[in-house]
């Protein structure tokens, strides 16, 4: 019988899962994704985190409990670096731990360390890591690690191609738009943008009010890093890289109507990173801008307000105004 791998629907969920569904499956796993998330997930989530966690990581505690009692094992990767020369946030480096310590009675963990910082390579040995959980074959993880890549590598051409992830990961068809009048940026950690519990749907409200989505993810990278190379110093964090170029890129694109930047509370990520962005974007350009912060008390009257607000404001000077602020 097929041995079942838990993935939980949180974190990087929201960007590797083709990857990683592929791989297992190539070497004959079932995978077993938690449920979307629901109040209840939320409230298990941060009952069970320590109290200083950020939302998404309270957010991935309730997914692992979701899962915990109907799966072989639980895969929880501990990602120091995905990105050559670059380290991601220090609490996916520490999350197998925070989990283990947190959450009593969890099947078997599969915490293998992935650190590409110095060489591609780390993820190929990572993967070899882990496929030894379910196949002694070396070549047949190569062969698995080889086609999970080309399933990863046809997911990112849609994402850059305009669709939102969450369609091609769950099969879902685009949405034809009533009315296509503003182009809107969409900036922040993917498991913030695309968990459409924790943003109360913000992405297809906007979507519903006639709005053009761009997210970081449909960028091509080779701008991003070149805007990014503008600055007096190299950014060395993976998500304040593609943030900030990325948004630089944004603000000179007079297309871009407005540029909304969703943060999590309890992030130092991103209280370091938006207040950057806002600065930098600010001498390029007075596109109007926002910041969106969500935890486990948000509310969606609230949250549905300032978006209202923020599309009039752009809709009225999308119709109303050349490229002047509103101060005249
Ligand atoms: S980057 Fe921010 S939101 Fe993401 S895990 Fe780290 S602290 Fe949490």
């Amino acid at each position: 019988m097929a041995k079942k791998v838990g993935i939980p629907r949180g974190l990087f969920y929201y960007q590797f899962y083709p990857l990683w569904k592929k791989f297992f499956e190539e070497l004959g796993a079932e995978i077993v994704v938690s449920d979307n998330t629901t109040k209840k997930i939320l409230d298990d989530g941060t009952k069970s985190c320590v109290d200083q966690a950020c939302l998404p990581v309270k957010l991935f505690h309730g997914h692992v409990l979701n899962l915990k009692d109907r799966v072989d094992y639980i895969f929880i990767p501990r990602l120091t670096s995905i990105s050559a020369k670059e380290y991601i946030c220090p609490k996916f480096g520490g999350l197998p731990d925070m989990v283990r310590h947190s959450i009593k009675d969890l099947p078997a963990v599969i915490d293998v360390e992935v650190n590409a910082r110095q060489s591609p390579k780390g993820a190929l040995k990572a993967a070899i890591q882990v496929g030894g959980y379910f196949s002694d074959n070396i070549s047949d993880i190569r062969k698995a690690y080889n086609k999970a890549m080309e399933s990863y590598t046809c997911f990112t051409a849609q994402v850059k191609q305009g669709e939102i992830p969450f369609r091609p990961m769950h099969k879902e068809q685009k949405k034809g738009l009533k009315s296509k009048k503003l182009n809107i940026a969409v900036i922040g950690h993917v498991y913030n943008l695309y968990d459409e519990y924790v943003n109360m749907n913000m992405l297809r409200k906007l979507e519903d009010s006639g709005v053009n989505i761009i997210t970081l993810d449909m960028l091509e990278s080779s701008v991003v890093n070149q805007h990014c190379g503008t600055l007096e110093k190299r950014m060395f964090w993976n998500f304040g890289r593609k943030a900030l170029g990325g948004a630089l890129c944004l603000a000179e694109d007079k297309n871009i109507d407005g540029i909304i930047y969703v943060m999590s509370f309890g992030c130092g990520v991103d209280s370091f990173v938006s207040d950057l962005i806002e600065r930098k974007i600010r001498r390029v350009r007075d596109v109007p801008f926002m910041v969106l912060t969500l935890d486990e008390h948000s509310g969606e009257a609230g949250m549905d307000t300032r978006l209202e607000a923020f599309i009039d404001m752009v809709g009225w000077r999308y119709k109303n105004e050349t490229d002047f602020s509103a101060h005249g």
